[in-house]
């Protein structure tokens, strides 16, 4: 995604975000915003006035789960904004460390939290394979997946000193 995209998508993000009338019902539902920093309130009229969103923090704070999406009453796309939002400042080199970390271990592993040797001793005890029917089991797979990563990119996303 180049500047002039990027740049595309916060404008039409952000007039989505116009008939925003800060009644909070997205804050008060959120289940994120009660353990962490995030309110998506403010989120949500950052982005319809300055391009600081991007560099805030608690963009990374959401959970995805569109409770606030769904209870909107001016049924705003709150999730869906904060996904593209996100998506610019990835581009833009501004991801945290732990995600940047796992999506290293997905482009690895093939998995976001790939198995260890407790786990297979676990799965054996309960009578199960040690490894579970995915790319842990087929290396074949792994490289298709790492394939198609790689052909969108993902590998020079995430990778180390992307930070801006
Ligand atoms: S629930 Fe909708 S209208 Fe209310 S503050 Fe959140 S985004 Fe704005
Ligand atoms: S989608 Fe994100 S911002 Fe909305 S309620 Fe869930 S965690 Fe909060």
């Amino acid at each position: 995604m180049d500047q002039t995209d990027a740049a595309n998508v916060l404008k039409d993000v952000s007039s989505e975000l116009l008939t925003c009338m800060q009644c909070g019902t997205c804050s008060g539902s959120c289940p994120s915003g009660r353990y962490t920093s995030m309110v998506t309130r403010k989120i949500v009229r950052m982005a319809r006035v300055n391009k600081r969103v991007l560099k805030d923090i608690n963009l990374w704070m959401c959970t995805t789960c569109y409770t606030c999406q769904e209870r909107c009453p001016r049924q705003i796309k709150i999730t869906d904004a904060i996904l593209a939002i996100r998506t610019i400042t990835v581009h833009d080199g501004c991801i945290l460390p732990e995600h940047r970390r796992v999506s290293q271990l997905v482009l690895q592993y093939g998995h976001a939290v790939p198995i260890n040797d407790a786990v297979k001793q676990k799965r054996k005890k309960l009578g199960m394979e040690a490894l579970p029917e995915t790319v842990h089991k087929y290396p074949d797979a792994l490289l298709d997946v790492q394939t198609i990563l790689k052909s969108c990119k993902f590998d020079e996303l995430v990778a180390e000193g992307q930070e801006e």
